[in-house]
């Protein structure tokens, strides 16, 4: 009996290390992620990538993660490293997004493309997801005041897409539909990086606000600001319109995180 002890003892000993060291996530969120050890310097390692992470008042560490709409549900290594060595490791265990399926149908020339209007729309998808991994020095802070505009949700994060009966890539954003006109406000300061008027996304603004977050909203019927302009929290970017592939008046608002295809209501 007395031999055993010790052994429980460190059983105990692994149990309660282990538990803060296991994070979960599902497809799609943004992971707030905490580590007890008290470096003055910290990386936070995860799929290939720093994430963004921060000292707290105890001296303890907080960092994010963006878990891609399209990540395989599977167990994934999250290391922290003081730029020279491992100091800590955790891991993450991804779950699998209960998404639903949408189908639109639209006119024949928003599904089928001809040479000219697929090579106009793959130059302009290429110039938007430039905006994804453009570095931008901004404030450390990546959660949103609110939604940029009042309205009701009409397709939700991560469905997947049918446009005239053909499966497309899922909806890596959400959609709010509300009367053409209606006030488009940033819930969260940054830098205009692009504005644009697009076949398919129709008028759309790309805003950096640092730390490898950026927040685009198409569809747009006006846009209010211009490339390089810097913008308060709450202020007007433009109004709601159903410019290029759409059924009707509606916000599409998406946000990549370090180019991760994240839910934008995981950072409300
Ligand atoms: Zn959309």
């Amino acid at each position: 009996m007395i031999k055993l002890i010790p052994l429980i003892i460190s059983f105990m000993l692994f149990s309660a290390a282990a538990q803060g060291s296991e994070w979960t996530a599902t497809q799609g969120d943004v992971l707030s992620v905490k580590s007890s050890v008290q470096a003055e310097k910290l990386r936070l390692w995860c799929f290939g990538k720093i994430w963004p992470a921060k000292q707290l008042a105890n001296r303890s560490w907080q960092g994010w993660i963006g878990i891609d709409l399209k990540t395989k549900p599977g167990i994934y290594p999250i290391e922290w490293s003081n730029g020279k060595q491992v100091i800590a490791k955790a891991t993450l265990s991804v779950a699998k997004g209960e998404f639903r399926i949408s189908h639109i149908t639209v006119e024949k020339k928003m599904a089928d493309f001809d040479a000219p209007t697929l090579k106009r729309i793959r130059s302009e998808a290429t110039l938007l997801r430039a905006t994804y991994t453009a570095p931008v020095d901004a404030n450390p802070d990546i959660h949103m005041a609110g939604k940029p505009t009042e309205g009701i949700e009409s397709t939700p994060f991560g469905a997947q897409r049918y446009v005239n009966g053909v499966a497309r890539s899922p909806h890596s954003g959400i959609d709010i539909a509300a009367p053409a006109g209606t006030a488009i406000i940033t819930p969260l300061a940054g830098k205009v990086l692009h504005v644009a008027d697009m076949y398919l996304n129709g008028k759309t603004v790309a805003i950096g606000h640092g730390n490898g977050l950026v927040s685009v909203y198409s569809h747009m019927q006006s846009t209010d600001v211009k490339q390089g302009q810097w913008i308060q929290t709450h202020q007007k970017i433009g109004e709601i319109g159903s410019t290029g592939r759409a059924t009707g008046p509606h916000l599409h608002w998406g946000v990549r995180f370090h180019n991760a295809r994240v839910n934008p209501e995981t950072l409300l």
